[in-house]
């Protein structure tokens, strides 16, 4: 079945044959409907691994409230600033997807396994659905646009579907930066393995802490408070930006899609819900362009640029007088 998925040509291949303009546009459209993310064709089927994992992940996640100490509270805390802002914003969205500024080879690898750390697949999978989504945002194709439902936009699409981010060979035609990258090839294959070892050094440090003869309920705790709890709630702030900053929230700029500036998704995810600042200008590092838009993620970022491991930031001016994103 998933055979059909992989076009059988290949742009390389084809690009010198004599039609070469038709046969490349062809290939494209080819690669398009492949690549087709909206609803309408998943055909409703249940991703049982996924689903699985992620019910899995709450239930540690309401385990995890009855063994709260101050410590599993700091640990679950360092650990979703990692994930989530380091990871999954600074990291897979603005360096990643948009490339919106630079970073050496190894401090890109760093950050990428931080982006791991989040539950939300490899750099290919992420980078390639995103791109997707940046293409057809709210109309035919976007992976998770709540025209297809508020609960699709959220969870939905990464429950049932395809499961297409097994298909590295077929998203990295939009991600071919990274498929060319054996380190972010290995990477997407074992993304699930630096949570692991994270996982087990919690069991290790939780125990290590704790009193003689608490040494189980310590183990315990650390790891579903550093893992399962602060990853499940990294998940829903990653989903808001999918489901609430595409419904809700105020409009700076006249996007042809319906992205958002929403408060609350930017403080839970450190900036990524000045989404409709985002889908105007999607290659700035910045996203809260405002002074009093909180953007901790461009916080970090700058603060890269400071010690010389962050080149080439793109920041988008924000002019009062004139709030249409440039060349509208
Ligand atoms: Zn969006
Ligand atoms: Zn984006």
């Amino acid at each position: 079945m998933n055979q059909s998925l992989i076009p059988t040509e290949d742009i390389s291949q084809t690009s010198s044959s004599a039609q070469p303009i038709s046969v490349a546009a062809k290939t494209a459209k080819k690669v398009r409907e492949d690549l087709r993310m909206g609803r309408q064709y998943q055909q409703g089927r249940i991703n049982w691994i996924t689903a699985i994992a992620m019910g899995l992940f709450h239930v540690g996640a309401i385990a995890a409230l009855f063994f709260f100490s101050w410590t599993n509270l700091a640990v679950a805390m360092v650990m979703y600033f990692f994930a989530i802002n380091v990871g999954i914003g600074m990291c897979y969205h603005r360096l990643l997807t948009h490339r919106g500024y630079k970073t050496p080879k190894w401090m890109e690898y760093f950050l990428t396994i931080c982006g791991t750390m989040a539950l939300e697949g490899g750099p290919i999978f992420w980078v390639a659905t995103h791109r997707v989504h940046h293409q057809f945002s709210d109309q035919e194709g976007d992976p998770h646009t709540p025209h297809d439902g508020t609960w699709w936009a959220h969870a939905g699409w990464i429950l049932s579907g395809r499961a297409l981010h097994s298909e590295t060979a077929l998203l990295g035609r939009y991600a071919p930066d990274l498929t060319r990258d054996p380190v972010h090839v290995w990477l997407s294959k074992y993304h699930w393995l630096p949570l692991t070892v994270a996982g087990f050094l919690q069991i290790a440090l939780g125990a290590a802490l704790a009193a003689p003869g608490h040494r189980i309920v310590g183990a315990v705790g650390m790891v579903l408070w550093g893992t399962f709890l602060r990853t499940s709630l990294g998940l829903h702030a990653t989903w808001l930006v999918n489901s609430a900053t595409h419904l809700w929230g105020s409009r700076r700029f006249e996007t042809r899609d319906d992205s958002r500036n929403s408060l609350w998704v930017a403080l839970l995810t450190g900036g990524e819900g000045w989404h409709n600042n985002h889908h105007a200008h999607p290659v700035s590092a910045r996203h809260g362009l405002a002074w009093y838009e909180f953007d901790v993620n461009y916080y970090g970022i700058w603060f890269l640029s400071k010690i010389g491991l962050a080149q080439k930031v793109q920041v988008a001016q924000f002019d009062p007088a004139n709030p249409k994103p440039a060349g509208m």
